[in-house]
């Protein structure tokens, strides 16, 4: 069959628009629209075989019901649809009804068509250009700002606004706050009288003293924070503080002051935690930030029983410096992490002095070093320990991270 033959079979199926006509040949020849190539098909076919000129009724198309002629209408709905979002790019997707898609999809096999483009693609196409036109916004199809989904079927669109990310670095001055919020273990997260309706186990968390004036800068639903590992609650993070990706969801803003927006979250958060905002980031960011080995100091008190020389407790620091760690998932995570024994190190351990209640030791570990087992022993899951060597019990009472240190550049 040539292509006169096939336009000719193709308009036997039922009425056709020139869109879904061209849109059979769309991967053949550029610069054309598939209504121009439609049109020019559709004549070429009539001078051929000396028929009169007919346009078809877009509407009564069989293929798309006149949909493709309808653009502009549809770009119209999507910019107000995105009245109030800001944004500088786009990406249009198209829901198509299963009817339209198996319409379109029997002619191809029927008339083992070569170069056909689905509806979908002229539908995103077509109204990505309209919404251009109309907000001088640019598509981009890789990292859009937002996605609009047109729904054929129901004639509505749907905005997805994407997450923006930046990065910087927390403090946490105050003990007792966990870095991300935790659902009450009594009611996990219903809200009980145990957790006065909240729904928390604690009143606030590093994330959410960042998160509230970033939600509320970005005009967002929800700020999500990624740090590069965490420390205890009971646990400051001093020093220089420890890297974190911030993902800020559905943002109704993206352009915001990071120099102010770090300026406001450390006047609300009152001195008990504190941010450095380093700059702009990515969805990537995260996953380099989660799969960060870094490298933490420690500042720790430690109690020990029963007296003790400044020379024992040199030694016995000196036994657990370097020297392989095993350590079986601590009693107090064991419930969720999964249960088993690691190797770690402790490559720096030094002595600070001597305090009322213990002596300050400044470690630093591998990665995923588990610091009060290091001291405890925890039952002799942790081998060796520092109770363990001087063989009396030591614990720590008291841990700052001091350091974060990143074996990769932020
Ligand atoms: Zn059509
Ligand atoms: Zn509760």
């Amino acid at each position: 069959m040539d292509i006169i033959e096939t336009v000719g079979a193709i308009l036997e199926y039922g009425e056709t628009c020139n869109h879904c006509l061209g849109r059979f040949f769309g991967k053949r020849s550029f610069s054309l629209t598939n209504e121009e190539r439609g049109r020019a098909l559709r004549i070429t076919r009539e001078i051929a075989v000396n028929e009169p000129h007919s346009e078809p009724e877009s509407e009564s198309c069989w293929i798309c019901g006149g949909e493709l002629s309808r653009t502009d209408a549809w770009a119209a709905k999507v910019v107000e649809a995105v009245q109030g979002i800001e944004f500088a790019t786009f990406l249009i997707g198209t829901r198509v009804p299963p009817l339209i898609a198996e319409s379109e999809e029997m002619v191809w096999s029927d008339l083992t068509l070569r170069d056909p483009e689905p509806l979908k693609a002229e539908m995103n196409r077509e109204v990505g250009k309209a919404v251009s036109a109309l907000t001088g916004k640019t598509a981009d199809l890789k990292r859009p700002d937002i996605v609009v989904i047109l729904d054929i079927a129901e004639g509505t669109v749907e905005v997805q606004v994407n997450p923006v990310f930046f990065v910087g670095r927390y403090l946490k001055y105050e003990r007792g706050i966990p870095q991300t919020h935790w659902d009450c273990r009594a009611c996990k997260g219903a809200g009980c009288e145990k957790c006065d309706f909240t729904g928390k186990q604690y009143a606030d968390s590093v994330e959410e003293l960042i998160g509230r004036p970033v939600i509320e800068a970005f005009g967002a639903e929800n700020a999500i924070l990624h740090g590069a590992g965490r420390e205890d609650i009971d646990a400051r993070m001093l020093g220089s503080g420890r890297p974190f990706v911030m993902e800020v969801e559905a943002p109704r803003r993206r352009s915001v002051d990071l120099a102010a927006l770090e300026e406001d979250i450390n006047e609300k958060a009152g001195g008990r935690v504190a941010v450095h905002l380093a700059g702009w980031a990515d969805r990537k960011t995260v996953e380099t930030i989660k799969s960060d080995k870094a490298h933490k100091k420690y500042r720790i008190l430690v109690e020990i029983e029963g007296p003790l020389s400044l020379y024992e407790l040199q030694s016995a620091l000196k036994a657990l410096k370097g020297v392989t760690i095993y350590q079986r998932t601590p009693q107090r995570v064991a419930h969720r992490r999964a249960d088993k024994v690691r190797e770690r190190h402790a490559t720096e351990i030094a002595y600070l002095g001597e305090e009322e209640d213990g002596y300050v030791l400044e470690v630093t570990g591998e990665a995923g070093l588990y610091i009060k087992e290091l001291i405890s022993g925890d039952n002799g899951r942790t081998r060796p320990s520092l109770t363990e060597i001087l063989q009396r019990p030591a614990r720590v009472s008291r841990l700052d991270v001091v350091q974060v240190e990143r074996t990769r550049e932020e």
